[in-house]
């Protein structure tokens, strides 16, 4: 093979497997990213939190309108049972029992507004635990995916790493020594291919006589602007 067309292809062969060490990198921060699951997994869990908060208060107002119950029966009984005669006492029992009456029905109030509260609470924590499930899944599948872009990515660095280790054994120490100069001089670009009689490593205009030269590939001819070994297809 002409000299520059083996530092072409090792040049075009390090590119690819540059391109899919680039891939591997964002694959890989991707399958880092749990974000999407967190804010799924902390939207659900806030609204279980809630309608299990308003739950709760819900059963310390029945609770609280189950003793006022009561209370209003024990006062009721002392009122009416006979046994109270003392008319001070009467009058106190009856102002206690329109109390704990007023009482038990702004608690009774209460209850009806906490269990509406509560239902359309766990309503919405059903319907967030729903999305959350859905969420979930398509970051799993996506997971999956990624998972398969990453090996199938570290299958093919490894043969593009072999292809490249090939094609630079097969170089002379002194085209490796030139190849290595120019891809440090020149951002990682040695070989300039020819098209229409302008190097586009440098995109001037080459003189005709290097252009039949770089044809010819006999020798490396190299652009005289850039310094770029040039390459004709
Ligand atoms: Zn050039």
């Amino acid at each position: 093979m002409a000299p520059a067309k083996q530092l072409y292809e090792l040049q075009q062969l390090e590119l690819e497997a540059q391109q899919r060490v680039q891939a591997l990198k964002t694959v890989q921060v991707r399958l880092q990213d749990t974000g999407a699951r967190d804010r799924a997994q902390g939207q659900a869990a806030g609204a279980k939190k809630r309608a299990d908060g308003l739950r709760a208060e819900l059963r310390d107002a029945e609770l609280a309108v189950q003793s006022l119950v009561s209370r209003v029966q024990e006062t009721e009984q002392r009122l009416y049972g006979g046994r109270t005669t003392n008319s001070k006492e009467l009058v106190s029992l009856q102002d206690d029992l329109k109390m704990l009456t007023r009482l038990r029905q702004e608690g009774e109030v209460k209850v009806l507004t906490f269990m509406g509260q509560a239902e359309s609470a766990e309503a919405g924590a059903a319907s967030t635990q729903l999305e959350a499930v859905a969420a979930l899944k398509a970051w799993e599948e996506l997971q999956g995916q990624l998972r398969q872009d990453e090996a199938g990515l570290i299958v093919e660095i490894t043969e593009y790493e072999g292809q490249v280790g090939s094609a630079a054994a097969a170089l002379s120490g002194r085209e490796t020594a030139l190849y290595a100069a120019l891809k440090k001089a020149r951002g990682g670009v040695a070989v300039g291919r020819v098209e229409r009689g302008l190097c586009r490593g440098c995109g001037v205009a080459l003189p005709s006589g290097d252009v039949q030269r770089a044809r010819a590939a006999q020798e490396l001819v190299r652009c005289n602007s850039c310094g770029r070994v040039l390459y004709v297809a």
